[in-house]
């Protein structure tokens, strides 16, 4: 493998919840990959800290086991495994009270390295840690905290968050996840839009006829179901994830890859976002698997409340009022045990004017796809004419740059979002992590949908499992002459 790995400077990181889901699943598998590239210094130092009574060597067992089941494919051996383990403690800390906050002061005295605090805890222990790393004297200025999702439940818990958070901190130590901005492909787009001549022209309203996201899920919401049932696609999903790649391919390009240049311009986007008519939206609600109904539950029955008016899938229409792009329907999409897990962005662009070609009955538009999952890459559809004999017939076809197929997949690293994200931290490059105005600008636009639904006792469509969403949804398009893609893997 060919590697380009630079090392990044040597760093201490606190994982407050490092017992947690997030943290076995993501976080610490993931840094024992960035080791195991060399990308983590052999004196970097990680500390777990959560509730739970342990030990550090309980806990390099704890994280041995994580990495083994969800560490991935890695070419990596026992003796490097041993070595990472060897760089992780453990304190068990209260984030509500004084206990193990005396002991992580003292690990944590008179280095001269990179400090990183990551709150993988429930939101409600965001402000409680803030305070107390401020009252231990943790909160100086070199100091970085990451910050999960969700950030607030709408503008005004969102607001209070910020102002809780500004208290200890400076916008510039503070990095709010969103996963979705690590993932290669999303930076990827990134890089096409604005490393190539050949797009920037067409993109606009006079050439776009219309753009489509869609990130559908097959799961369902499995364990979650207490905290989606009060949350819902609008809220898990849409308000940010969504969001942050309709402001990637919308916003104008920044006049730098640097972190405000570009969060200065998906602001502009957000802001200029139109509420959607209240038939522009379609919520759904996933019905059980029919003859396997134990297994895979209904909707209400997953998240135990028959009476729940919650969205597992959401489908909207919205424009965005400014000069590139008034006119164009942007629609979102995304959902629960729907057909497939499949995450892309399209963007069709509007008919030729005029055929030159008599036996051309269809219509021949160019459409480019940028697939996050699976199989990421991009695809753009061109108009040939089909080979042989038989006159001039046009057809479509793919230019196909899938980039597993393109890159030589030896050759290239695969880094995991939550990776990338963490060693971004490290580096202190915000660009990849959401702003407080961002966020507060997306819920901003998000509240007066949902309580518009609470207004209206507007309640969820049933769809089929394995399906598409509601019916209502492709109507969304069909009535504009338009359709969704397919829901593909
Ligand atoms: P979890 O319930 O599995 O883990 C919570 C962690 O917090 C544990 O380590 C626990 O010991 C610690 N903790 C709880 N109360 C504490 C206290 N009073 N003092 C100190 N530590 C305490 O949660 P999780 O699934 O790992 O999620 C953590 C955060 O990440 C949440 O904000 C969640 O929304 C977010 N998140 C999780 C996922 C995921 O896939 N699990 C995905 C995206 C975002």
């Amino acid at each position: 493998m060919v590697s380009r790995v630079i090392p990044v400077d040597t760093f201490d990181l606190v994982i407050f919840g490092g017992t947690g889901d997030l943290a076995r699943r993501k976080i610490l598998p993931g840094l024992f990959r960035r080791f195991c590239a060399g990308q983590m210094p052999a004196d970097a130092r990680i500390i777990g800290a959560a509730r739970s009574e342990m030990d550090s060597a309980g806990y390099r067992d704890m994280v041995r086991a994580a990495i083994a089941e969800f560490g991935g494919e890695q070419a990596c051996d026992d003796a490097t495994l041993g070595r990472f383990l060897e760089q992780l403690s453990y304190i068990a800390i209260d984030a509500r009270g004084d206990g193990g906050w005396a002991e992580l002061q003292e690990a944590m005295k008179g280095t001269d390295r990179v400090e990183a605090y990551y709150f993988s805890v429930a939101p409600a222990l965001f402000g409680d840690i803030a305070e107390r790393l401020q009252k231990w004297g943790m909160a100086d200025a070199g100091a970085r905290i990451v910050v999960e999702k969700p950030f607030g439940r709408d503008l005004e818990t969102a607001r209070a968050l910020n102002k809780t958070l500004a208290t200890y901190f400076n916008e510039d130590q503070i990095y709010r996840i969103d996963h979705y901005l690590g993932k290669e492909t999303v930076q990827n787009l990134m890089a096409v839009r604005f490393g190539n001549m050949l797009f920037e022209p067409l993109w606009n309203s006079q050439y776009v006829d219309h753009i489509q996201i869609t990130v559908a899920e097959t799961v369902g919401v499995g364990g979650r179901g207490e905290y989606y049932d009060k949350s819902g696609a609008m809220r898990d999903m849409v308000q940010n994830h969504l969001m942050q790649l309709l402001c990637l391919i919308a916003m104008e390009p920044p006049a730098r890859f640097a972190p405000d240049a570009v969060r200065d311009e998906k602001l502009k986007v957000i802001r200029a976002l139109d509420q959607p008519e209240p038939h522009h939206v379609v919520r759904g609600q996933y019905q059980a698997e029919p003859m396997n109904e134990a297994e895979n539950p209904g909707y209400r029955t997953a998240v135990e409340n028959a009476r729940s008016r919650t969205e597992s899938f959401i489908a909207l229409r919205t424009e965005i009022s400014n000069w590139r792009w008034a006119g164009t329907p942007f629609y979102l999409r995304t959902g629960k045990r729907m057909s497939a897990r499949s995450s892309e962005i399209t963007v069709v662009f509007k008919d030729t004017p005029h055929s030159i070609f008599e036996e051309d009955a269809g219509r021949h538009r160019n459409v480019l796809s940028i697939r996050l999952q699976p199989n990421e890459g991009i695809t753009l559809g061109v108009t040939i004419k089909e080979p042989g004999p038989g006159g001039m017939r046009l057809i479509d076809v793919p230019l196909d740059m899938t980039f597993a197929e393109a890159l030589n997949p030896e050759e290239v690293e695969q880094v995991d979002a939550y990776e990338r994200l963490i060693m971004d931290v490290i580096r202190g490059n915000q660009t990849l992590f959401m702003r407080g105005d961002e966020v507060e600008a997306a819920w901003a636009w998000t509240d007066p949908i949902i309580e518009g639904w609470e207004a209206r006792n507007d309640v969820p469509k049933p769809y089929d499992f394995g399906s598409a969403g509601p019916t209502d949804a492709d109507q969304l398009l069909r009535r504009e002459g338009r359709a969704w893609r397919e829901v593909t893997t």
